[in-house]
């Protein structure tokens, strides 16, 4: 547990995330948590690196709407002042406190308060002594040795209240430790019981290549089962973070939708309005509003519906009117510039009253004009729409 939040156990997957202010600066971070707990984190992080940060815990942590973990550096003590201050939960990088008396002494107060920790091993800053010994590389067997050997001096003293991670900014090098992590019958316990994983690609980078770094190695580690709780390490406003480990995991089905889920066709050249100038205003109408629902915004009313058949609400544009669907039943044809419009009420009346009562409130003509102009493009366009078979007889003759 960190706080009231379970990690690992089968407990569902959560979202962590880290402020970016100075932790002495009590209301700045208290607010930036807030608006982390809104994005979709369920634990954040919190630098504890000096003494006046220590003191701006002690005020943060009773505040906060969701679990703090202090973050610690090279300094053991500041550790102590964590739990002082009331932390749910510790993050000790092996890396930097090494004696083993400070770890100790570390893990003992941990135990005596109740309070887990994290042992975040980064592949950036490993001993020296074990880069040495593991021919002067980061390796994944490397990485979970210094795991390993934390967990060892933990349990000298009777603590294995931990979660550990194993991150590196090589996502392929991060995917094979948390492998290796896994096989490890060292970090499984008597009850069987295996230690539960914080997964993250540490120093993803700024967006959009470290998203897709970060959700490479954590998705790939999660679709094998592997993984208790997720951080997207970006150079971005955290708040990023929070929301991508979000979506992601309410995409891989890990946790219940929360929010609006938009999906939107790519566009094509069968395309009868601006598809990403539509997927951005119903983005920005609907995210808002916190509805779960599944909206999907299609250029076409040719292919649309059906493809998004499965979506909660949608539209579908053609001969300069939006075609709204839900579960893929027309219920109303509005005029193209009241799309976004309709979506949004139709969005309220799905989420009031549910999807059964909005299909009864369908306009008994919709249908009908729906499948009158799907016919009249179908006629004008023909099935070809990107002139693709024109084109190759065009091709062939040069
Ligand atoms: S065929 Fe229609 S729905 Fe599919 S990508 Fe093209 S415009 Fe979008």
């Amino acid at each position: 547990m960190v706080g009231n939040v379970p990690v690992g156990g089968g407990a569902p997957i959560t979202v962590q995330s880290m402020t970016t202010t100075k932790t002495a600066d009590v209301d700045g971070t208290l607010a930036q948590i807030y608006a982390l707990a809104a994005a979709g984190a369920d634990i954040v992080r919190c630098t504890c690196n000096d003494t006046d940060a220590a003191e701006g815990l002690a005020h943060i942590v009773p505040r906060s709407p969701v679990p703090i973990v202090a973050d610690i550096h090279h300094q053991y003590r500041m550790a102590l002042a964590a739990l002082e201050a009331g932390v749910h939960c510790l993050r000790l990088n092996p890396g930097n406190i090494r004696r083993p008396e400070h770890i100790k002494a570390v893990a003992e107060a941990s135990r005596d308060r109740g309070v887990p920790i994290r042992i975040g091993v980064n592949g950036g800053s490993l001993d020296p002594e074990l880069y040495e010994r593991y021919g002067g590389q980061v390796t994944a067997a490397a990485m979970v040795e210094s795991a390993r050997r934390e967990m060892a001096l933990f349990r000298e003293v009777g603590f294995d209240d931990v979660k550990i991670s194993v991150k590196a900014s090589n996502v392929a090098l991060m995917i094979e430790a948390y492998r290796l992590m896994a096989d490890d019958p060292f970090f499984v316990d008597d009850e069987g019981r295996s230690v539960p994983l914080h997964l993250g690609v540490t120093e993803a980078g700024p967006l959009p290549g470290g998203l897709v770094k970060a959700t490479a190695g954590i998705a790939t580690l999660l679709a094998e089962g592997i993984g208790d709780t997720i951080r997207f390490s970006l150079t971005a406003d955290p708040v990023e973070e929070a929301r991508a480990g979000r979506v992601l995991l309410e995409s891989m089905g890990l946790r219940e939708r929360k929010g609006l889920d938009l999906i939107a066709c790519p566009s094509c050249g069968r395309a009868e309005v601006d598809v990403i100038e539509v997927a951005e205003k119903a983005q920005s109408a609907l995210s808002d509003l916190g509805l779960p629902i599944q909206v999907a915004v299609m250029g076409c009313v040719v292919n649309g519906p059906g493809e998004a058949r499965e979506a909660d609400l949608g539209i579908a544009a053609g001969r300069r009117r939006g075609h709204l669907f839900v579960k893929g039943q027309v219920v109303r044809v509005v005029p193209e510039d009241q799309m976004v419009d309709a979506l949004v009420e139709w969005a309220h009346i799905i989420a009031d009253d549910g999807v059964e009562a909005a299909l009864a409130r369908a306009d008994e003509s919709a249908a009908v004009e729906a499948e009158a102009d799907r016919q009249a493009l179908l006629e004008e366009k023909g099935e070809d729409a990107n002139a693709a078979g024109t084109r190759v007889e065009i091709i062939r003759q040069i």
